[in-house]
């Protein structure tokens, strides 16, 4: 493994853009909005308020993206952490359209600013197919039509053409979502800091907020050399914001996922014809896309405490193995650690918390769209007096169970895993045994007609279990 410091996204710094290095603050500043925390959702609430033409100053304890925001998996997905069942059974129907026209909305954010500003070295790439490894294709097709429901854009893959671009006989069908994309996230933060600067924003670099008086109409948060005075407040430091507020950040539950980026692989245009993202758990694990053209992009192994690395790495590259034999021997060329802070109901923490202090928080592991929707949401409100944040009223602030939390989500993690397996060991099972049904059965017409081909010849169909 050549990058063995798993708290370096390699691969993301490896192929970064240049950005400058911002200053401390080191005077004390009036503005109408103090943003706190330089993730996508601090930056994203402060280039929408600074275009709004109020004054912005964001204060980041460490760089610009350097936490989840630029060690993530890359993938812009619709909807949120929490699945669409869930949310309906929460908030009924309709809320739960509007919620996912939201989520949508935070996608088609970030697709725009991309877009719209040639940001570069983020290569967005269309597609995330989510792969079943159970032959249950009646309740996909349930799935998609519930979420054709709500409003997703999304259609069933079924198993053959899932195969033809990955080629893994323990893949059964899969949900195509068309809107999503994967991009380099570390580039889309630094080029989203660059347009909340070039919107009028000032970014302070190595300053964390330590001190909040939220009592007076003009907050006051202070930090080691110099204070600010602002209007209004708005939290973006996601679980990190534990020296400053340590009973919201007690309301998330911190998890570490890892992220491997492999050497090179010689055919890996044939062993992954996918382009898009894939996953194929409804786990931590499993999320792959190929980076660099020639690279697999692999990360998994979700721990809710730190674990080492050699051994994190040779699991991972165990998963790529038992999927995708053909690939051969698998080097890391990069693994880092990612932290997410993840709510107990799994949806965003998105609003006006108390009189001109705003929460733009909690996306879990599902925050490349929703921070977009939640920084939008906060300046919407803030600046335009928009209500659309409080259709997350419904979902309140709840302790996450502290280490008690950590090690429950532990537990349930690993409990799933052998399930899982059982699970999708049947389902290949199955899928056998059915075949060697078809087969006899195709046989037995053959007996009967004897100027029909013989079995193995080109005609008949390719048997896409011959691989097992
Ligand atoms: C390994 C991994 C893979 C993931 N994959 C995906 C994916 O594929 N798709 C997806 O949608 N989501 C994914 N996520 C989740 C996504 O990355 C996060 O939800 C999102 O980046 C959160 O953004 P944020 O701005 O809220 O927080 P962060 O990126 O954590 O930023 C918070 C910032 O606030 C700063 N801060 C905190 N407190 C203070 C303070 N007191 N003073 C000053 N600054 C402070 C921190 O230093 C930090 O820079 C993944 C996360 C991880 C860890």
């Amino acid at each position: 493994m050549s990058d063995t410091d798993p708290t370096v996204p390699g691969w993301y710094e490896a192929t970064r853009v240049a950005s400058p290095d911002r200053p401390r603050l080191n005077f004390d500043l009036d503005v109408d909005v103090c943003v706190v925390g330089a993730g996508l959702a601090g930056l994203t609430a402060a280039r929408e308020i600074a275009l709004r033409g109020w004054s912005v100053a964001v204060l980041e304890a460490d760089r610009v993206g350097w936490a989840a925001s630029g060690r993530n998996t890359g993938f812009v997905l619709p909807g949120f952490g929490a699945g669409i069942d869930d949310i309906v059974e929460r908030v009924g129907l309709d809320h739960a359209k509007q919620l996912w026209a939201l989520s949508e909305q935070g996608l088609d954010y970030v697709q725009r600013t991309i877009a719209d500003n040639a940001l570069a070295g983020v290569d967005p790439t269309p597609g995330w197919l989510h792969v079943s490894k159970t032959d249950n294709a009646g309740e996909l097709a349930s799935l998609v039509e519930r979420l054709r429901w709500i409003g997703a854009d999304v259609e069933t893959w079924p198993k053959e053409r899932v195969r033809e671009v990955l080629p893994n006989p323990r893949y059964f069908d899969a949900v195509h979502y068309r809107s999503a994309f994967h991009i380099h996230p570390l580039n889309y933060a630094l080029g989203l800091a660059a347009l909340a600067e070039r919107a009028g924003a000032r970014i302070f670099e190595g300053t964390p907020a330590v001190t909040l008086d939220a009592a007076g109409v003009r907050k006051r948060i202070g930090t080691p050399n110099g204070m600010v005075r602002a209007g209004h407040v708005v939290l973006a430091g996601n679980f990190h914001l534990g020296a400053l507020m340590p009973r919201l950040a007690a309301t998330l539950l911190p998890v570490s996922t890892y992220v491997m980026v492999t050497e090179p692989i010689a055919g890996l245009a044939d062993g992954v014809r996918y382009r898009g993202a894939v996953s194929d758990t409804n786990r931590a694990d499993n999320h792959y896309r190929i980076v660099g053209g020639d690279r697999l992009q692999w990360s998994g192994r979700m721990r809710a405490w730190q674990a080492a690395p050699g051994w994190i790495g040779r699991g991972l590259a165990a998963d790529i193995r038992r999927n995708f034999p053909a690939l051969g021997k698998i080097e890391i060329a990069h693994l880092w650690r990612g932290t997410l802070g993840r709510t107990i109901h799994r949806m965003p923490q998105v609003g006006e918390i108390e009189r001109g202090v705003w929460l733009a928080s909690g996306f879990g592991g599902h925050g490349l769209n929703t921070s977009a929707m939640g920084g939008e949401l906060v300046a919407r409100g803030l600046v335009d007096n928009d209500q659309s944040w409080r259709l997350f009223a419904p979902y309140e602030l709840v302790w996450a169970g502290g280490r008690l939390g950590s090690v429950l989500a532990q537990g349930i993690y690993w409990g799933s895993r052998p399930i899982e397996r059982v699970e999708h060991g049947l389902a290949r099972y199955r899928e056998r045994a059915r075949n060697r049904r078809q087969q006899r059965l195709a046989l037995k017409a053959l007996a009967k007609q004897p100027s029909a081909p013989p079995p193995d010849s080109p005609s008949s169909e390719p048997d896409h279990t011959a691989a097992e």
